[in-house]
């Protein structure tokens, strides 16, 4: 394959080059090219430059040419946090929740997440992979270039592996790249909560069962566990964690989101790749992630649709020197998005992070926490060729114009997977 293209035009090239990944001032530094000029090589950045160096390289010359007549390129934003696989929305709580039921008042009404799996184990795979590809057209669209996926509407072993075997399929037959999370422990299922010692059991399942079977058929790189009040326990989490980790499955947590469980501590004894939510953190949690590699992944994109004003304390996090990701937590119950540019506006609005952190934050931490910095999250040669151009000549315009998609062309290892359609 020689396939090479050559682009150019771009009035900002945002390369995010250099040390990943980001903490505290340097969480800023975009790496960025006036007018700069990136070379792509069957799939992979070739050389990354000032244009005049890259097109006077010999495999230039013959490269396929496409100018971006003055528009922003930037890493493909890597969204590292979402529930990709679900049965159908859950619009039907969405008038509750803007009347003030909180989320748990609408879990014990028989919302919530076991709402999600009832309509999870009722679907057909061929069901539930017509609705995920329709979303990742849209990931695409919006410049996401690649996305992690949990699993955890299932909740039975085999409503679970239903859906891992789907990231696999989904990953093979489409060209966004899906990196597979078991979230067998989102709740406890309806079915072990009426038995005695229901949650002991189901954990054991887990434990037993489930982890083990998915680390053989080779389904997930990472165990993800939701500890919070009406979900799993710190001590049960650890267990969960840890046998993942048994079985190769690297820990990833959903921490002091409704309340402060201590979870964020336990992410960094066990080194997690990341904790995410945060609204709940403490001084000592943000003083445990500044000094160690789990990534504070912020999810702006659930408060906002629950309608909660107690956003997770991005400032503390930068200035303390945590790694500080963000991602859309795209899901039924309480993130309906996949816009990761909706998701920056959220950052720099209510995170007051400024709009150069929000998409450090959205790419190569991102990318760190799904353990391919090596291969994503920056521009730069020998990586892949995964890049989104924006319709705007000055970076800061994707999160300012909220509300409103700007993405003109993604391309993912150096092909164009989505094109605005010329007007
Ligand atoms: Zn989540």
């Amino acid at each position: 394959m020689t396939s090479s293209l050559l682009i150019t035009g771009a009035s900002q090239l945002l390369t995010l080059r250099g040390k990943a990944p980001r903490r505290g001032k340097y969480l800023s530094d975009l790496g960025m090219i006036r007018d700069g000029a990136v070379l792509l090589c069957s799939g992979l950045i070739s050389a990354v430059g000032a244009r005049q160096e890259i097109e006077a390289l010999p495999e230039a010359l013959s490269a396929e040419k496409l100018d971006v007549g003055g528009r922003v390129v930037l890493p493909g934003f890597v969204d590292s946090h979402t529930h990709l696989i679900h049965a159908a929305s859950r619009v039907e709580e969405y008038e509750l929740k803007i009347a003030g039921a909180s989320y748990e008042e609408i879990a014990r009404k028989g919302g919530g997440i076991l709402n999600s799996v009832k309509k999870l184990r009722a679907a057909t795979a061929e069901a539930l992979k017509k609705r995920a590809h329709g979303a990742l057209r849209e990931f695409a669209a919006h410049g996401t270039t690649t996305l992690e996926a949990k699993s955890g509407y299932g909740l039975d072993v085999a409503s679970e592996l239903k859906i891992l075997r789907l990231h696999k399929e989904l990953n093979a037959e489409q060209p966004l790249e899906l990196v597979s999370t078991f979230l067998g422990a989102h709740v406890v299922p309806a079915e072990y909560r009426r038995k005695h010692a229901g949650a002991e059991r189901y954990v054991a399942l887990l434990t037993e069962t489930l982890i083990p079977e998915v680390a053989k058929e080779g389904l997930a790189e990472f165990c993800d566990v939701f500890c919070d009040r009406g979900a799993f326990s710190r001590g049960d989490s650890r267990k969960i964690l840890e046998m993942g980790r048994q079985h190769s499955l690297a820990p990833r947590l959903h921490a002091e989101q409704l309340t402060r469980t201590g979870a964020t501590q336990l992410a960094v004894q066990l080194g997690a790749a990341s904790c995410d939510h945060l609204e709940q953190v403490s001084k000592t949690d943000i003083r445990a992630l500044a000094k160690s590699n789990t990534v504070a992944t912020l999810l702006p994109g659930c408060d906002f649709h629950l309608g909660l004003r107690h956003y997770a304390p991005a400032r503390a996090l930068i200035e303390a020197g945590a790694i500080v990701g963000l991602a859309t937590d795209y899901n039924p119950g309480t993130s309906p998005t996949v816009s990761m540019p909706m998701i920056l506006s959220l950052a720099c609005t209510q995170l007051r992070m400024t709009p150069a952190e929000a998409i450090a934050a959205a790419t190569i931490n991102a990318a760190y926490s799904l353990r391919r910095n090596r291969q994503i999250g920056s521009l730069e040669a020998g990586k892949q060729a995964d890049l989104a151009v924006f319709d705007v000549n000055d970076y800061r315009e994707i999160p300012y114009y909220f509300g409103l998609n700007t993405c003109w062309m993604t391309l993912k290892k150096g092909r164009a997977v989505f094109q605005k359609a010329h007007a």
